[in-house]
């Protein structure tokens, strides 16, 4: 079968089976073969890795990942495709496709037989690119590393460094786990149907050790989320108005100052390393 990049073959595909797109699956199908190559070279993907996709769709970039894989396990919330990928991924023995929601599946059982490197490489669905990218981190997942399609926005929030005006909470979440690389940037012509906004890859590989340590993770996020929940306001504030928090501005203050740091701070201007040690201070 010809590959389903050529935006012909899934114009004829998705005609045989008269496949109606579903928005609320953020089903934008790539049709650009380049972009492809792009994704699996960032990956780093050869026959010694199995590779974990999110949402194949029709199964575009599952062709690529099969023929440079040992093993490709694809998981697709939408049961209308299942018939498409057992047509466009007939030619392919190492795949298995399971119709599953990505954020409901035990993926450490999934895999758990498997020797080879595990990846994680996807075009995500945009709607939930945030829980399904913190799932992976914050569950540990053993892979190396997670290539993902994203909105280009949110690469540029998981990249960005303090005083930045995309840090966030995402930024060091993300950064806490991962070292991310913005690895191409992809117009909305690769897609059929096109989607709103410009495109971006992003590679995080994971950290064997937290580039930082600290006595309470879930602390410093507390932290972190309280920082940034109220952007224009200085981090005493935040930390001081949150509900999931109890510090005094005095005792955020003391904290600031032993940091070294003004106490009229803002949450923008602290790395992660600073706010793993004001957590560790507080
Ligand atoms: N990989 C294909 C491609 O690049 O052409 C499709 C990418 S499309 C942006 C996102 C895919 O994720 C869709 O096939 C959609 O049905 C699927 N999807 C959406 N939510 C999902 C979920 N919770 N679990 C698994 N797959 C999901």
């Amino acid at each position: 079968m010809e590959k389903l990049s050529n935006p012909q073959v899934t114009i004829e595909i998705i005609k045989k089976y008269n496949f109606a797109f579903q928005k609320r699956f953020g089903q934008n199908f790539l049709i650009d073969g380049h972009v492809i190559e792009k994704i699996i070279k960032a990956a780093d993907i050869g026959k010694e890795d199995v590779v974990l996709e999110i949402g194949p769709g029709i199964g575009t970039m599952t062709q690529y990942l099969a023929e440079a894989a040992g093993k490709v396990y694809a998981v697709e919330i939408d049961k209308n495709l299942l018939p498409i990928l057992a047509d466009t991924l007939s030619e392919y023995d190492n795949v298995e496709v399971i119709n599953e929601d990505i954020l409901k599946l035990d993926i450490e059982e999934l895999v758990k037989e498997e020797k080879g490197n595990l990846k994680v490489v996807a075009n995500l669905p945009y709607y939930i690119t945030t829980p399904i990218i913190m799932g992976l981190l914050e569950n540990h997942i053993p892979a190396k590393s997670i290539t993902v399609m994203v909105q280009k926005e949110v690469a540029e929030r998981i990249k960005a460094g303090p005083g930045s005006k995309d840090y966030g909470a995402l930024s060091l979440a993300v950064q806490y786990y991962a070292e991310p690389y913005i690895a191409a940037n992809v117009p909305p012509n690769c897609f059929m149907p096109r989607p709103n906004v410009g495109s971006a890859v992003i590679r995080l590989t994971n950290w064997d050790n937290p580039p930082v340590s600290v006595r309470d993770e879930k602390l410093m996020f507390k932290l972190i989320r309280a920082s940034f929940n109220q952007r224009r306001k200085t981090l005493q504030n935040g930390i001081n108005n949150s509900p999931e928090l109890s510090f005094t501005k005095e005792q955020v203050a003391e904290a600031l100052i032993k940091l070294g740091k003004n106490e009229n701070i803002r949450g923008e201007a602290l790395t992660l390393s600073e706010f793993a040690k004001l957590s560790d201070l507080l």
